[in-house]
Parts: structure tokens; sequence; C-alpha cells
């Protein structure tokens, strides 16, 4: 890695600064997991290329606050008290409040949260939003939980961070295993405490207090929106297309209803119990029906064949949505899938070594930090609608989202070309430059 001369980060007083430093390449040991270490080479192979000052590359490898939470958690029995581990990570403080989801997942731990963070504060950049990133998230498998106990640990996990998050200070979201219910539960024990209703607490909340019309949607219009652009560039209709998308959740499955919407035959769809493939095109409604009579079991689905979520991703298809979780596409199987483009709707769905093999393969991948900025974008829009009470129609903002998502895309398509770099390292050199440009102009303090 190559030196730096002068610091883009210090105060003009101290700009004359003699000694040249090295980047950074030391891998924090409280932070070091597989999914951190994709965040982290992410920003490092971006930062070289674009020659980031070193000062301002290494504060944005790791988080400015990371808190890590232990809290008791009683099951129905009211006999076994748990100990469970929970987090919220900030990793930048530079542009506004911080922004991002809350995660209930098993596999939980403080370096994903933390990558999360950090692929947040990118997409807010790219997204031009007034936010930095943040993520939070409980190590629990929350389909092992009752409703009661669902809420039972919404609500002792957000009075655990509740002096680190507010409407001006960090706002969390939902994401995997969360959804509007939990936002609900958050924003009534936030207010709860405060002694006052504190709607802004939380984005992705029930309309009724405050959510925004759109909200649940939004992610996955956003990615439909970057597929619909992305094959138009690039000579792939999504009417009429082969459609795959793996997760069929909050973003999956409004990924794989929107597409269907639009002409595209969705022919494969899976959960996390495992997929169904129709090579004529599944019935979205009715699969989604299908799944609420009979459980969650997609691979018994009658008017399909059942795959296992390893062969749904290497199904022929034009177009893969990846919308379950990270590390999907790797170096074992990047060589072996059939698309012509991967639309990223999870975060970190692709790992590095894969990105490279995909590359090789002219296989065109939008980017998560792009594709996925939907959400974000409409928690905003969220936002700016509970700040001025006053709120806007379900078209205007899916037209307001789809002219945000379709600007974003183009702006860095062009960024790609003019560079002659992948969509993903021209959405990073996007955001990496608004934040730089940020830190640049407020100086350190003291
Ligand atoms: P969700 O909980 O609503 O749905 C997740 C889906 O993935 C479910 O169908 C689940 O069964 C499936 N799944 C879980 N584990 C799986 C596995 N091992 N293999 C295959 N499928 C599996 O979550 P969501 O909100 O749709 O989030 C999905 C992804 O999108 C996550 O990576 C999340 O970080 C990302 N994301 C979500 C939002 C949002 O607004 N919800 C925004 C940006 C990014």
């Amino acid at each position: 890695m190559r030196d730096r001369k002068s610091s883009d980060i210090s105060n003009h007083a101290n700009s004359a600064n003699p000694e040249p430093r090295a980047a950074p390449t030391h891998m924090p040991l409280e932070w070091d997991t597989p999914m951190y270490r994709l965040a982290v080479n992410q920003l490092d192979q971006t930062a070289e290329l674009m020659n980031l000052d070193p000062n301002i590359w290494e504060r944005l490898r790791t988080p400015q606050r990371a808190h890590v939470v232990s809290f008791p958690f009683r099951r129905d029995d009211y006999n076994t008290v748990e100990t469970v581990f929970a987090y919220r990570v900030q990793h930048l403080l530079t542009m506004g409040p911080t922004k991002g989801g809350i995660r209930y997942h098993e596999d939980v731990n403080l370096g994903e949260v933390t990558a999360l963070s950090m692929w947040m504060s990118w997409k807010c950049a790219i997204m031009n939003l007034p936010f930095g990133g943040a993520k939070g998230g409980v190590r629990i498998d929350p389909h092992t939980l009752s409703g009661d106990e669902l809420q039972r640990l919404t609500r002792r996990y957000t009075s655990e961070i509740i002096e680190v998050i507010g409407p001006d200070r960090d706002i969390p979201a939902p994401d995997l295993g969360t959804d509007e219910r939990v936002m609900a539960w958050i924003m009534d024990t936030y207010s709860q405490q405060k002694g006052y209703a504190v709607p802004g607490v939380v984005t992705g909340k029930p309309i009724e207090i405050g959510g925004s019309h759109g909200r649940s949607e939004a992610t996955g219009r956003g990615v439909i929106s970057c597929a619909t652009e992305a094959g138009r560039s690039n000579d792939i209709s999504l009417d009429g297309a082969d459609v795959v998308v793996q997760g069929f959740g909050a973003v999956g499955g409004t990924a794989a209803r929107l597409a269907s919407a639009q002409g595209a035959h969705v022919v494969g769809l899976s959960n996390a119990t495992g997929g169904t493939y129709n090579s004529k095109g599944l019935d979205i409604a009715a699969v989604s029906a299908w799944t609420k009579a009979n459980g969650d079991g997609l691979a018994d689905y009658p008017e399909g064949d059942a795959v296992s979520n390893q062969e749904l991703l290497e199904l022929p298809c034009d177009i893969l949505i990846p919308a379950a979780i990270q590390n999907q596409i790797t170096e074992k199987n990047a060589a072996a899938l059939r698309c012509r483009m991967i639309v990223e709707g999870a975060n970190g769905p692709t790992t590095l070594e894969a990105d490279a093999i995909l590359a090789d393969r002219d296989i065109l991948v939008v980017p998560d930090i792009l594709a996925n900025a939907g959400g974000v974008t409409v928690s905003y829009f969220e936002w700016v609608q509970g700040l001025q009470q006053f709120f806007w129609s379900e078209e205007e903002v899916n037209r307001k989202l789809i002219d945000l998502m379709q600007s974003a895309y183009h702006s860095v398509d062009q960024l790609a070309k003019e560079k002659g770099v992948t969509l993903r390292t021209a959405a990073l050199m996007r955001g990496i430059e608004r934040i730089k440009q940020a830190k640049h102009v407020r100086g350190v303090f003291p």
C-alpha cells in the first residue's frame, strides 16, 4: 500500500505534516469476523484505488461507537432465564444522526453488526441522505419465540440501548427477523421512558403511529427499480425475464411480486427451509397463500419442484436476486451460477473472491449498497414526514423513491464506466468520496 503526503482530515492549521503515513492494514481483533473482514477489504480495495487519505481511511475501518450489552430474558415458562447478547453499532457520526436496522438472528455478532453499519454509511452517502451508518442486532432465533417473548425481548433490548438511540441521535428500522410490530414496541418503550410519544425514534413503524406508506415494500421496490435500470443498459428486459429470488421475506417477497407484476417469470423462490422451481414461472400470490396456510416449507409447494438453497442459486435464469442472508455467493459456487445479472437485495451476499469470479465471467452485479438502499431511502422519507407532521400518499412515496433509485443507479453506472471498475467499486467510491468531503470540511476536534 502506498504512503500519503498530506491529510484531508487534519485541521488547516496543522496541515503541514511533514511525515507521510502508511495506509492502515491491521484488522482490529474486537471486530474480526468474516463479514467484518469483507466490509473492510471492500473499503481497503476502494480506498487504494481512490488514493484516499490514510487518516480518513483508518477512521472508516472501525466504528465510532460500538455498544455490546447482555441482559436476562425470561421465557414464557417463567423458569428459564437466558442471557442474551445484543449490539448497537454506530459507524459514522459525521453526517447527521445515525441510521440502520435491527436484526434478530441466532448468528448475530459484533463483527457482523459492524460490517452492516459500515455498509449503511456508504448506502446513505450514495443516496445523499443526511445520516451516518448504524446497525443493531440481538443474538437469538426469533422463530423460537412466542409473541409475548418477542415483545419482552424487544422492550428489554430497547431499554439497554435507550441512551444511544433517539430521533436526533440514532434511528433504528427493521431488518432480518424484525418487522413493523417490533418497531412499534421499540417506539412505545422509548416513549414510556421519556414520558411523551416519540414516533421519530424508529422508522418502518406502522402507519397508525406515524409510519410511511410504501416503507414495508421500499427495499424490494428499490431492488426491482435497479434491476429494471441495469437491465435497460444491458439488454435484459424484466418483461419476459426468468428471475430467481432467494428469501421470501420483506425484501425477497416484494421483489418477487413486483418482478412478476412487470412480466418476469419468477422461476425459483426459497426461504430458510428450502426452495421451489417451476420453469414456467410461479404464481407469487398463490405461493404466498400456500405458505400462510401450510407453514413455511416452500420445498413442498405442489406447483413446483423442490430445490435446496444451494441448488436454487445455480438455477438457469436472467436475473438472480439474493434477498436472504450474507455469504451465499462464494468462490465455491460463483463459477456454477447460470444467471446473467445479480441484484443484491440482501446485505453482503457475495464474497470478495466470488466478486472477482463473477467479474471475469461478465456477470453484472448490482451491489447491495445500491440495490437495497430503497429501504433506508423511504425510512428517510418517514423521518422527514414525521418531523413535518405532513404525510404523503403511497404514489408520492413510490414516485420519489423510484426517482432517487434511478438517479443513484445512473450516477454509479456512469462512474463505473468512467473509471473502468465494477458497479460495487463505483458505488463504494461514490459513498466514500461524499464522506471524505464531509470529514474534510468538519476537521478534527479538538
Ligand atoms: P425477513 O426476515 O423479512 O426475510 C428473510 C427471508 O430469508 C425469509 O424468507 C427467511 O426464511 C429467509 N432466510 C433466512 N435464512 C435463510 C437461509 N439460510 N437461506 C435461505 N433463506 C433464508 O428479512 P428481510 O428484511 O427481507 O431481509 C433480508 C435481507 O435484506 C437481509 O440481508 C437484510 O439485511 C437485507 N435488507 C433488508 C432491508 C429491509 O428494509 N428489511 C433493507 C436493506 C437490506
